[in-house]
């Protein structure tokens, strides 16, 4: 070890550290490898120790020390970001905050959370008051509400709240900043935004109040359909039945299905499908929906026994790309948001330009008040320039592209620099210790 690491873990007595190899190599990686472009970049990236605080007072300790040492420092939740979002680029300290576990208070429609809290875990406690989380990732068994907020977007329950960045869908922070004298500052109201979805460059989330849903029985279906429109056209419909109460609206162009082991013999050969997660008090209105777009409900469970063994969130959102790389590990994806139309026309351009080789996977989402198509197409990777060329052509019709294949805050989906996000790094991070790299307007700023 360098002597400015030994000399910093000196000072972080009574804290757990962590420098055997092998953890520090798996501590120090995420889901980047789901992207060919990331991995040559970020394979050999690592940190040089991992310090697992319990407590804010810890989490200052270390930062005291990172900052003495000007030592790079890097949080991490769970590590299962797509970017390489928790990969040190440059060494140093990775600040794992998964043990700070705490759910300190639930009232009607809020909780107040550490960050290191998994999803499902905060959900089910919530549940026993009557509320549950508005949206999760579909990692949410392991998780943290930490990097969900730092590095996330949205997921099941979007299709009715919207995105993290929504006003209203995060309420509060408490964040330490990485000074010589570490602060505790409080954040209400928009000025959260000034470290939600920052990738950890912004200062360190050490609590958090998020608003809550109304909790369902949530049943699951998957509905099969003999043509690829007709199920996109079904999800629309789905997504804009203000009676109906949801969830989840994916719809999984054919072949998709194909890689879904578990439902080889559900799902009918050929077929394309919705899977849905809609309130149990609603499934009748659901049905009559089905049988107008001449839909097959191939399965259905009720919320008890969804909650026993697998989900169908575990094969939605970014999952759905988990299990077809599980089949071929050289397919990736592209995230992708079409522009409002109920009759779906790019969606259709976009399915019939590229058939095979851009596997259409549509999550819908609530968008400024109206239900969109959002997509995690299934791409067969062939070159870094066809990839550009499939984003380009995208682009060039009118789709908007949020980047899986960048590092880079400003390259993914944000396309433009945020002020208030680096006016606001100015003041909590002046020696730019936090995941150095990551934030563009930082490097380059005059
Ligand atoms: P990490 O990966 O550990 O961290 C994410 C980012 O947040 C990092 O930049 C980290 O530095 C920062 N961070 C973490 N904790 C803090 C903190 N306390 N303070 C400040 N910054 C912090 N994402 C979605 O939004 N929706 C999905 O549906 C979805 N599906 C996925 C499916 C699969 C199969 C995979 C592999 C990923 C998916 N993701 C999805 C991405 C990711 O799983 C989620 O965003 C998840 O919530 C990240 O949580 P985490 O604890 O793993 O965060």
């Amino acid at each position: 070890q360098p002597a400015d690491l030994e000399s910093f873990s000196a000072e972080l007595t009574g804290l757990e550290i962590i420098t055997d190899p092998a953890q520090l190599t798996k501590l120090s990686q995420d889901y980047y490898t789901f992207s060919p472009i990331l991995q040559p970049l970020l394979n050999d990236k690592r940190g040089d120790v991992v310090v697992r605080p319990t407590t804010e007072a810890e989490v200052i300790q270390a930062v005291t020390a990172c900052v003495k040492w000007r030592l790079p420092l890097t949080v991490r939740g769970a590590g299962t970001g797509n970017y390489g979002q928790c990969v040190p680029l440059q060494g140093g300290v990775i600040l794992d905050l998964s043990k700070m576990q705490a759910v300190k208070w639930v009232k009607p429609g809020i909780a107040c959370v550490e960050p290191g809290v998994k999803l499902a875990a905060l959900d089910k406690e919530t549940r026993g008051s009557g509320w549950e989380i508005r949206m999760l990732p579909s990692t949410y068994r392991t998780a943290t509400i930490g990097g969900f907020i730092g590095g996330g977007s949205g997921g099941i329950g979007s299709i009715t709240y919207g995105q993290i960045r929504d006003r209203g869908n995060l309420l509060a922070v408490r964040v330490v900043t990485v000074e010589d004298e570490p602060r505790v500052i409080e954040l209400r109201g928009d000025d959260v935004y000034k470290v939600a979805h920052a990738y950890g460059t912004n200062g360190i989330i050490t609590e958090l109040e998020i608003p809550l849903a109304p909790a369902y029985a949530w049943a699951e279906a998957i509905v099969a359909f003999p043509d690829f429109m007709t199920a996109a056209r079904f999800g629309q419909v789905f997504s804009d039945s203000d009676g109906i109460i949801k969830k989840l609206v994916c719809i999984c162009a054919d072949p998709i299905p194909t890689y879904f082991a578990a439902f080889r013999n559900v799902i009918p050969v050929g077929s394309h499908c919705a899977l849905v997660l809609v309130a149990e008090s609603s499934l009748e209105p659901f049905a009559a929906l089905v049988n107008e777009y001449n839909g097959t409900i191939c399965l259905q469970k009720s919320a008890q026994e969804a909650s026993k063994g697998s989900t169908l969130v575990e094969y939605s959102w970014n999952h759905t790309t988990l299990h077809a790389r599980s089949v071929d590990p050289s397919l990736t994806y592209l995230q992708t948001m079409f522009p409002s139309d109920k009759e779906l026309k790019l969606v259709e351009r976009m399915y019939q330009h590229f058939g095979d080789e851009v596997m259409m996977h549509l999550e819908f989402i609530r968008m400024g008040g109206e239900a969109i198509p959002a997509a995690l197409q299934i791409v067969r990777y062939t070159t870094p320039e066809r990839l550009a060329e499939i984003i380009r052509y995208h682009e060039d019709h009118g789709a908007f592209i949020a980047n899986p294949h960048t590092f880079v805050l400003e390259d993914g989906g944000r396309k433009t620099v945020d002020v208030e996000q680096l006016r606001f790094k100015e003041r909590v991070d002046p020696y730019g210790l936090l995941n150095p790299g990551k934030m563009r307007a930082w490097a380059e700023r005059k």
